[in-house]
């Protein structure tokens, strides 16, 4: 029988500090599982510029379950873990972050309700060290909405850091688009899940890709994705507010024919002009991120672009033509 194969798929973009001590984690995490014997550690490098290639090329040389696929530039968090899944060979596969906030040692927990049989394991967060509660707030609520727009059921409190079957796998690699939400995708499949809580330590060292700039457009490009309830949220909004004028205007013509005072007042008729000004580019911003998704996916242009790929071979038979490769 073959023994079975775990892959690690790691993103990063200048992340140099944080190699050395992630891949000692990860050495002596893995030599503690049940199940697998056999290790690759794919670490998708998106386009760093610091020391981080130089410091993989090393680990490479020494570790041949080290495998490296470097993008020519930076192409995004989602895409790197994209492009990792596609790689990845093993009967499963875990993605983890390289800033070390996810803790290497639960992938223990991770194998063993992989063991009992579920496709997807995940790490909970229960806690978030040194994050500010405006990033907390956000994400509270951002995975309630998510799930009630889109009716994926993707838990709450969850970042990438899980554990894929190769069901899982293989069902996430059928789903053709690619302007991708990783995690959507992944709970998309609707198989079974298990949630193991940890506590999200702070960033070992660097600092967050993500501000809230970007973190606002990620929350609404991911709902847009997955979801067309905005849509009808504004054709049914717009329909409740043209209700609301004609009963306004109905009820101003009435006091009118009966001669009562009709409503007075600049301030008033300005604050509804705004408000409906407001409500209008609200609804053109919504379908302003729906046409810009559909000409992205359009385009179809290749997710990233490969400039080495170290230890691991190319992926050239993945779905449709997303991508390319300058060196084999
Ligand atoms: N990352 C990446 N490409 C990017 C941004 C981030 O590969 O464009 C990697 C990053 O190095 C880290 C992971 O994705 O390993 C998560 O990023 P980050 O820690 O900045 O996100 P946060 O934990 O703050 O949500
Ligand atoms: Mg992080």
């Amino acid at each position: 029988m073959k023994t079975p194969l775990l892959s690690v798929v790691i993103p990063l973009l200048n992340e140099e500090k944080n190699l050395l001590p992630l891949y000692g984690e990860l050495s002596t995490t893995t030599k503690q599982l049940e199940h697998f014997k056999h290790y690759e550690f794919i670490f998708v490098n998106d386009g760093s510029c610091d020391n981080s290639l130089d410091v993989l090329k090393k680990l490479a040389t020494a570790d041949d379950r080290v495998k490296i696929i470097s993008f020519i530039r930076n192409f995004g968090h989602e895409n790197a873990t994209y492009a990792g899944i596609h790689h990845a060979k093993g009967d499963a596969v875990v993605l983890i972050d390289a800033d070390r906030q996810d803790p290497a040692d639960l992938i223990i927990e991770f194998e063993k309700h992989y063991i009992e049989g579920y496709d997807i394991v995940f790490g909970q967060r229960t806690k978030r060290l040194n994050e500010s509660w405006l990033k907390k707030c956000t994400s509270t609520l951002f995975y309630p909405l998510f799930k009630k727009l889109t009716k994926v059921d993707m838990p709450s409190n969850t970042g990438d850091f899980c554990l894929l079957s190769r069901k899982a796998v293989t069902t996430f690699k059928l789903l053709p688009e690619n302007q991708v939400f990783v995690r959507g995708l992944i709970y998309w499949s609707g198989l079974p899940k298990k949630a193991v809580p940890f506590v999200r330590r702070s960033r070992a060292s660097g600092t967050s890709k993500y501000n809230y700039t970007k973190l606002t457009i990620f929350a609404l490009e991911n709902i847009i994705s997955f979801s067309t309830v905005p849509m009808y949220a504004l054709v049914f909004g717009s329909l409740g507010l043209i209700a609301l004028c004609s009963l306004g205007g109905l009820i101003a013509l009435v006091m009118k024919i009966l001669g009562l005072v009709v409503m007075t007042g600049w301030t008033s008729l300005m604050l509804a002009l705004l408000f409906l000004f407001a409500c209008n580019f609200f609804a053109l911003g919504i379908l302003g991120i729906y046409i810009s998704k559909i000409f992205q996916e359009l385009k179809q242009r290749p997710m990233f672009v490969v400039s080495e790929l170290i230890g691991i071979e190319a992926n050239t038979t993945a779905i449709g033509a997303n991508y390319a490769y300058l060196k084999k």
